[in-house]
């Protein structure tokens, strides 16, 4: 059975305040965590070629993991796009389309600092060197929260807006905040995405839902001893202690 490992990234930046810490690699520790991943023989691969595999049941090699960013933040251009582009990493951008070329409002409503977002052009750019673009609502909304009608246009119109301006379709989806629930994955499949990304933690495999994929959250302050603890346990806890809980609770388990 086939395994593979999503990580999610947002802003690829210094962080601009204590809160965006979490939220904001800097470009020199992404560069340190895909150089890792690609000395220590990781196949990294698009969310198409997780797809193709999936559904063509083609068995993925062991240690298979795909790169995916929420948002579409103008840094993933000038930052990310250089390190993808040097390790041949196909990865994916999760965009709220009727925010680029403007700022993340949601997040700056919220306290956060302002940050631009990408514009059309830098995106059919990427585009055209092998970034795949994936759609995360128009507005950035909380899909749970609004009416069905709505919720249906934010899918639609998100995975239109993207496929208009690149003239390729767009197969992916990442909810935003992490929030769905039955309604939410429903409407998804309506709006004919074949894959939707969650916010839950763990690995997945050649049976999982593909409209709940599960994600492992990389914080900017990850290292890369953190990153690795991710990937070999599933979680998003990159505490250092974590290890021997872990190792503690199975020979607990195993003395029960
Ligand atoms: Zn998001």
């Amino acid at each position: 059975m086939s395994k593979f490992t999503i990580l999610m990234y947002h802003i690829v930046s210094a962080p601009k305040s204590l809160q965006e810490k979490r939220y904001a690699c800097p470009p020199e520790r992404l560069y340190k965590h895909m150089k890792h991943l690609r000395k220590n023989g990781y196949n990294i691969i698009s969310l198409d070629d997780m797809l193709h595999s999936i559904t063509n049941k083609i068995n993925l090699p062991e240690k298979t993991v795909v790169i995916t960013l929420d948002d579409g933040f103008g840094d993933n251009f000038e930052n990310a796009f250089p390190v993808f582009q040097e390790f041949g990493i196909p990865a994916t951008i999760f965009l709220a389309s009727g925010l680029m070329g403007k700022t993340n409002v949601w997040m700056h409503n919220n306290g956060f600092p302002q940050r631009t977002m990408l514009t059309w052009e830098q995106i059919r750019e990427m585009h055209d060197q092998g970034i795949l673009f994936g759609a995360h609502t128009v507005t950035h909304t909380k899909l749970p929260e609004i009416s069905p009608t709505e919720m249906l246009t934010e899918l639609v119109d998100s995975k239109k807006q993207i496929e208009d301006n690149l003239g390729v379709g767009v197969q992916h989806f990442a909810y935003p905040y992490g929030l769905f629930d039955d309604a939410v994955r429903a409407t998804t499949v309506k709006a004919e995405f074949k894959t939707a990304c969650s916010t839950r933690s763990g690995f997945n495999n050649s049976s999982a839902d593909l409209f709940s994929l599960r994600r492992l959250e990389i914080y900017g302050t990850d290292s890369v001893r953190a990153l690795m603890q991710k990937i070999t346990f599933g979680v998003n806890d990159s505490n250092i202690s974590f290890p021997v809980k872990y190792y503690m609770n199975r020979l607990k388990e195993r003395l029960r």
